[in-house]
């Protein structure tokens, strides 16, 4: 059968046509959806269950799940003054305490960490067990991160992206007033969601200050492969496109984050919640417009921005927002 010849900027620009290019991948990474999976699966009206946190930063999500019996709450103190018996460790992980004060408290516990941070926790444990000092390179305030660092459970241990913020400012071997160096062995592991660029870069300053003087320094890349995938689509796009809409809830910081990128690398970028707020100016001169969209965005939002954009004569993409692929498992 003949292959249909693939369409370049070059061709749109000769026939005139404006099209909306859909990031390969976007929306829902595969461990959200699984947890959606879990807890949607386990709730009923009559039966409800309280995600410890936020379970997803998208307003639409969250409105949609309180109706199946899905209610956050912000620790298991308000849970139980709510009522609920049900409760739930969102895809983001949380520090073992949790899963045994609610047993304490005679309350059920669903589990929907992923397991691409369940793998995270146990590596921080291991590195600690083989007396590294850990270093957790992501957000402190992060759950994800702060999990992680209570799996770890030691002293010897910090969250920060930042070389300035690390308890040392000297290498290894080195003197003077004020000097501050680290241990003989560092290991470091990423929040999932990081940026591979920026940890490398991090990885690589935090390198030189442990490896003289004998010092051991260990990097565990542990962004997970549904966000290297995201990451690696985006850039994709960079080059076919003149405008990029970041689709995501206004709390959502790795929807930011993508249009953060696109802005950086000589896009126009905007981060919208909603179709709505698409100024119709953005559109103007533009030929070809790049969809991308943060892990909390479902797909019906993705689609209402494509079909707003389609009703302003951009020609949507010939597959859909996404080809599912309901078999799916990323690398460990
Ligand atoms: S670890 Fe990756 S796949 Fe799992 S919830 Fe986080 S972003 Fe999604």
């Amino acid at each position: 059968m003949p292959v249909a010849p693939v369409k370049t900027s070059t061709d749109t620009a000769i026939t005139g046509e404006r099209r909306i290019i859909v990031a390969e991948e976007l929306g829902y990474c595969w461990g959200v959806r699984r947890a959606l999976d879990i807890i949607e699966d386990a709730a009923t009206p009559e039966s409800r269950v309280a995600p410890i946190g936020d379970i997803i930063h998208n307003p639409q999500v969250v409105h949609r799940l309180r109706g199946q019996g899905v209610e956050g709450a912000q620790d298991l103190d308000e849970a139980e003054s709510r009522g609920f018996k049900r409760v739930a460790i969102t895809a983001h992980g949380f520090g073992p305490q949790l899963a045994q004060e609610a047993s304490t408290r005679g309350l059920e516990m669903i589990d929907t960490t992923c397991p691409l941070v369940t793998k995270v926790q146990r590596l921080a444990q291991k590195l600690v067990k083989q007396g590294y000092y850990l270093v957790v390179y992501g957000d402190d305030y992060h759950p994800e991160v702060q999990g992680v660092l209570n799996w770890a459970s030691t002293s010897k241990a910090v969250a920060t992206k930042k070389i300035e913020q690390l308890p040392w400012n000297a290498k290894r071997g080195e003197t003077g007033e004020g000097k501050i160096t680290p241990p003989r062995k560092v290991a470091v592991v990423s929040q999932t969601t990081k940026n591979i660029d920026e940890l490398m870069e991090f990885a690589n300053a935090l390198q030189a200050m442990v490896v003289p003087n004998g010092g051991e320094f260990r990097l565990c890349n542990t962004i997970c492969e549904p966000t290297t995938e995201r990451q690696e689509a985006l850039k994709r796009l960079i080059g076919e496109v003149d405008l990029i809409l970041a689709v995501g809830g206004r709390k959502s910081s790795n929807t930011a984050r993508l249009a953060d990128v696109g802005n950086q690398r000589g896009v126009t970028s905007y981060h919208i919640e909603r179709p709505e707020e698409i100024d119709p100016d953005w559109l103007e001169g533009v030929t070809n417009v790049g969809v991308t969209a943060g892990a909390s965005t479902p797909d019906d939002v993705i689609q209402e921005v494509v079909d707003y954009l389609a009703s302003n004569g951009f020609t949507p993409p010939e597959g859909g927002i996404r080809p599912v692929d309901e078999d799916y498992v990323p690398a460990f």
